[in-house]
C-alpha cells in the first residue's frame, strides 16, 4: 500500500507556507523593505537583477541583530515585534507573523550580515533551502543589516513558473518600491536593477513629501507639468492629495497611488472620484499622474489584504468621500484659475494651507502667465505677475500684510469646514477678544481649550491656524505686550513657505508697494533660474 498517509517532512510544509508570503519577488520586496523600516532604518540601498530572481540585495543602516539572534529571525514565529496576543492591535510596525525571514529562507539562498552597532557583536548567516550553512561572527564598523537573496524559487520550479511575466513582474517591484518611497520621504533609498545606473532618493522631512513625488512623478524632470496639491481634514480623516497636469491617454501607462494609513490599496470607488472629476487639469478621455494619502483612524478602517488586491472598508465612507471630494475640488478649483479668463475664486473653504500647492521648479510664464510662483528659498518667493517678475521677502511680506490687516481690518469672515481646537494659556481673554475684533471667531471649549470657527477672508492665503497658535503660545513674554505687538510678533514663529504670496500679488493692489516686494529684473530670472 503506497497511499499510506504521511507527515509531510518539514522543508516541504516550509516551502508550501512560503508560497503564502513569499508568494513572488514583489511580496519578497515588500517584506523585507517592510523589516528595515521596522527597524528604523534611515538608509536603504536596494538592488535587483533578473527583477528578484536571480538576486534582491537589501541594504539597511537601522537597528541591526546581534550575532545570537540572526539565527532567531529565521526561525518561524521568531518575531521581535509581538509577545501578546494584545499586541496584534496595539502594533505600528507593518509585519508581525514572524515568517517572512523563515519562508524566504526555505524557497533562496540567503546571507544575511548584521550588526547592532560598530563596536556590537554582529554576525554572518547563511541558509539556504531552509538549512543553515554558517554562522559565524562578523565585525562591522557600521550598524545595519545587508540582505543577500540569490536563486529565489530556486527549489520550487512550479512557482518559479507562476512568477509573472518579466514586464509585469518589473512594474510591480517598480509600484511597490514607489510606494514606500512616497510614504517614506525622510528614508534616503537607492534602487539599482540589474547594470543600470542606481537611482538615488535623498532623505527628506515630511514637509518636504512634494519634492519626492515630483522626483517619482517626472523622472525626466518636470518640463511644463504642474504639481497641484491639497489636504484636508474631516470627522478624523485626512487626505493629502497630488495630481500632475500631465495627462494621458487611457492605455498609458501612469503613477496612481491611493494609500490608507501608509498602505497602498486599490479602491474603485475612490479612484473614479480623482479620475473624472478633475476636467480643468486632465481634458476628456486622460488622466494624469496622481497620489492620494489617506489617513483614518485605525479602528475606523478594515484592512483586507488579498494575495494579490488590498481593499479597504471605512466605518465612515461618506465621511471620506465628502473628504476626497473636497479635496479634489480644490485642485480643480486652481486648475481652472490657471486660465487667465476664468473668474477669481471664493476662499479655499478651509484652514490648513496646501503645504506648497504652486508649481515649484521653473517658472513658465509662456505656459501661464497668472500666478507663476516659486519658491526659491525658505525665505523668498519669485512671482510673475503682469508681465513682471517679483521677488518677495516672505516673513517681511507676512508681516506687512498682519500690519495692513490690522489698520484697516475687513468685516468678511469665512467659516472654517471642520473647527481649529487649541489651547491657551492664562490671562488670554484680551487677546480672545482683540482677534474676535479682527473678524475671527473663537469659542471657549472647556479649561484651556478654545475652538477656532471662523478666519477673516482676507487672511485665507497666510497659514492664520499657525498664526493663532503661536499668538497663544507666546507665554512667556511680559503682559504688557499690547495683543497687537504680540499678535505681529507671532508672525515670526510661522513656516514661511507656506506663504502664497502670490495670491496678494494677484489681487490686493496695495502689495505690490510692501517693501517686502522687488520687482526684478527679467534677464536677472532669465539667467538665475532657466539656466541661461
Ligand atoms: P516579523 O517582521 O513579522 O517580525 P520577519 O520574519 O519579517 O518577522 O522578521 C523576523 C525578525 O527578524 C524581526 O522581528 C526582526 O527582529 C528581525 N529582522 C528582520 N529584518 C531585520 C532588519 N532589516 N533589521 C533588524 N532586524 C531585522
Ligand atoms: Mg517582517
Amino acid at each position: 500500500m503506497s497511499n499510506r498517509i504521511k507527515i509531510l517532512p518539514s522543508l516541504v510544509v516550509n516551502q508550501i507556507r512560503a508560497g503564502e508570503v513569499v508568494e513572488s519577488p514583489t511580496s519578497l520586496l515588500k517584506e523585507v523593505v517592510e523589516n528595515s523600516l521596522d527597524a528604523k532604518a534611515s538608509r536603504i540601498d536596494i538592488e535587483i537583477r533578473n527583477n528578484g530572481l536571480e538576486l534582491l540585495r537589501i541594504d539597511d543602516d537601522g537597528h541591526g541583530m546581534a550575532y545570537e539572534e540572526i539565527p532567531l529571525a529565521f526561525m518561524r514565529h521568531a518575531t521581535s515585534k509581538i509577545k501578546t496576543f494584545q499586541d496584534i492591535y496595539a502594533l505600528s510596525s507593518y509585519g508581525f507573523r514572524g515568517e517572512a525571514l523563515t519562508s524566504l529562507a526555505c524557497v533562496a539562498q540567503v546571507h544575511c550580515l548584521s550588526s547592532p552597532g560598530p563596536l556590537a557583536s554582529g554576525g554572518r548567516y547563511v541558509i539556504r533551502g531552509g538549512e543553515a550553512l554558517e554562522h559565524s561572527p562578523h565585525a562591522s564598523t557600521e550598524q545595519g543589516t545587508s540582505l543577500f537573496v540569490k536563486n529565489l524559487f530556486y527549489n520550487t520550479p512550479v512557482r518559479l513558473k507562476f512568477v509573472r511575466s518579466k514586464m509585469a513582474e518589473k512594474n510591480s517591484l517598480m509600484r511597490t518600491i514607489t510606494s514606500f518611497l512616497i510614504t517614506n520621504p525622510s528614508v534616503a533609498f537607492s534602487i539599482k536593477w540589474d547594470d543600470g545606473d542606481k537611482s538615488f532618493y535623498p532623505s527628506l522631512s515630511l514637509e518636504e513629501t512634494t519634492a519626492r513625488v515630483e522626483q517619482i512623478f517626472y523622472p525626466k524632470g518636470k518640463g511644463e507639468s504642474v504639481l497641484y496639491q491639497t489636504s484636508g481634514e474631516y470627522e478624523g480623516y485626512a487626505i493629502t492629495l497630488f495630481a500632475s497636469s500631465r495627462a494621458f491617454k487611457s492605455q498609458a501607462p501612469r503613477v496612481q497611488f491611493l494609500f490608507v494609513n501608509n498602505r497602498l490599496i486599490e479602491d474603485r470607488i475612490l479612484h473614479s472620484m480623482i479620475a473624472y472629476s478633475l476636467p480643468s487639469l486632465w481634458p476628456e478621455n486622460k488622466i494624469g499622474h496622481y497620489c492620494a494619502l489617506i489617513e483614518a483612524p485605525p479602528k475606523d478602517v478594515d484592512v483586507n489584504i488579498h494575495p494579490r488586491k488590498t481593499s479597504v472598508k471605512f466605518l465612515n465612507a461618506p465621511a471620506v468621500y465628502a473628504l476626497l471630494k473636497s479635496v479634489v475640488h480644490n485642485i480643480e478649483t486652481s486648475a481652472k484659475k490657471g486660465s487667465p479668463d476664468d473668474a477669481p475664486t471664493p476662499p479655499r473653504p478651509y484652514g490648513p494651507f496646501p503645504k506648497g500647492g504652486f508649481p515649484r521648479g521653473k517658472l513658465n510664464p509662456a505656459l501661464n502667465p497668472h500666478n507663476q510662483y516659486l519658491s526659491v528659498h525658505p525665505e523668498l518667493s519669485l512671482v510673475f505677475v503682469d508681465k513682471c517678475y517679483h521677488l518677495v521677502n516672505n516673513s517681511l511680506f507676512l508681516r506687512e500684510i498682519i500690519q495692513k490687516f490690522i489698520e484697516n481690518p475687513s468685516t468678511e469672515s469665512t467659516p472654517l469646514l471642520v473647527c481649529e481646537p487649541m489651547d491657551y494659556g492664562p490671562n488670554s481673554k484680551e487677546r480672545i477678544d482683540y482677534l474676535n475684533s479682527l473678524g475671527f471667531e473663537l469659542e471657549f471649549l472647556g479649561e484651556n481649550r478654545l475652538i477656532l470657527k471662523s478666519f477673516p477672508t482676507a487672511l485665507a492665503d497666510i497659514p492664520f491656524i499657525q498664526l493663532v497658535r503661536s499668538f497663544f503660545s507666546t507665554l512667556s513674554q511680559p503682559e504688557k505686550n499690547s495683543p497687537k505687538a504680540l499678535l505681529l510678533q507671532s508672525v515670526e514663529g510661522l513656516s514661511l513657505e507656506a506663504v502664497e504670496a502670490h495670491r496678494y500679488l494677484d489681487s490686493w493692489p496695495w502689495s505690490r508697494d510692501c517693501q517686502a516686494v522687488r520687482a526684478v529684473d527679467h534677464s536677472l530670472v532669465e539667467e538665475l533660474f532657466h539656466g541661461g
